[in-house]
């Protein structure tokens, strides 16, 4: 049975015009599934008898299980859900002061394999269904105390703008008023560089943010790190980046992951300042979470505040990031390998 959570507003509103029942009761089933989280189309109480029933024979509210939940002392959980093929993906929230960050995968896998990052290593499986990425914010938000989420993040296992037209469906769902109203600039794409995606995104009508991992201004280094980057070198894919900035207005945050011995010393550095010369940007560095399968290890403490310092005198609108949860294996992609590892 198809699962409801598919449908976006219009599309339920379609089904019961053609079951000749009024449109305007979509807007409740949205708000009981998403705002009071109920799953049982027979409990929804203002729904004709009739209406309820004929849900509930063409229609499912699947969840997803969550197999394991790990929490670290700094406040970091991290979420194992099972899919109904018996796929694993992982979720992770974040709490900081009064934001709640619930960061959440889109793919079972990661086709990109980059040279840092676990969630490549057991390859590519399929996409996520709008659904299933639903499904995981709503377990995120029941696993967060006082059932808070107030930010997302696509930093989990896959890469978003592959998997473009249900990331971006399952966007507009959470967005909404009558859904989970999370507002658009609180949602988070980030993309290794997938250049195709970004030039669509940029003709969306929506305030996302949009974050791209950057991780080397040297397209040898970056193509030696993240093999997307033999497709889309940095040439191409700083011009979409200027592209996006010009069309939409927006300021774009790069991520740069610092690795010990491969991307963290001076000459990166100033790299990465010319780089961003004239683009309207922000940088993130986080010191690498080591993986032990791939020798990925952060770099000293004093080489990451020299790396940031740098950056700072040379007018870089740069934040050094604290490593969440490395105690519970917090890092991209490396709950799930563990999982794998013991099956
Ligand atoms: N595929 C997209 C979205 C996933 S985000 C992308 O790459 O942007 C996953 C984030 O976690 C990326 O910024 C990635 O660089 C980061 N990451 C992966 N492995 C990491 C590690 N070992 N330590 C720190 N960050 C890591
Ligand atoms: Fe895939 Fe992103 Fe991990 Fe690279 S960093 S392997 S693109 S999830």
């Amino acid at each position: 049975m198809p699962d409801v959570k598919d449908l976006n507003l219009e599309e339920l509103e379609d089904v019961f015009k053609k079951w000749g029942k009024p449109a305007f009761h979509a807007k409740q089933v949205f708000r009981w599934i998403y705002q009071r989280g109920l799953r049982d189309f027979l409990k929804m109480s203002d729904l004709s008898q009739d209406l309820r029933e004929k849900l509930n024979k063409e229609f499912s509210v699947s969840s997803l299980d969550l197999v394991q939940c790990l929490e670290s002392s700094d406040g970091t959980k991290k979420l194992l859900f099972e899919l109904s093929d018996k796929s694993v993906v992982e979720g992770v929230i974040i709490p900081v002061s009064d934001r709640v960050t619930g960061c959440v995968s889109s793919q079972v896998g990661c086709k990109f394999g980059c040279r840092f990052c676990a969630s490549g290593l057991l390859g590519f499986k399929r996409n996520l269904s709008v659904s299933e990425i639903i499904d995981e914010i709503l377990c995120i938000k029941d696993s967060s105390s006082e059932n808070k989420l107030t930010h997302i993040v696509f930093m989990g296992t896959g890469e978003p703008l592959d998997n473009y037209e249900n990331v971006l469906k399952a966007i507009r769902i959470i967005n909404a008023s009558y859904s989970l109203n999370i507002g658009a600039r609180r949602i988070t794409i980030s993309t290794s560089g997938f250049i195709p995606g970004i030039k669509k995104l940029q003709d969306e009508n929506l305030q996302f943010e949009l974050s791209v991992s950057l991780h080397a201004a040297d397209d040898k280094i970056r193509s030696s790190l993240m093999p997307i980057n033999k497709k889309y070198p940095l040439k191409d894919l700083m011009k979409a980046v200027r592209e996006y900035n010009a069309k939409t207005n927006r300021q774009i945050t790069f991520e740069y992951v610092l690795i010990k011995g491969l991307n963290s010393d001076l000459q990166n550095a100033q790299k990465l300042v010319t780089l961003l010369e004239g683009i309207d940007c922000k940088v993130n560095l986080i010191p690498a979470n080591p993986v032990k399968e791939l020798g990925i290890e952060p770099p000293s403490k004093s080489e990451i505040l020299i790396f940031q310092d740098f950056l700072k005198n040379a007018q870089v609108n740069v934040t050094l990031r604290k490593s969440r949860g490395e105690d519970i294996d917090a890092a991209c992609g490396q709950l799930r390998l563990r999982h794998v590892q013991k099956k």
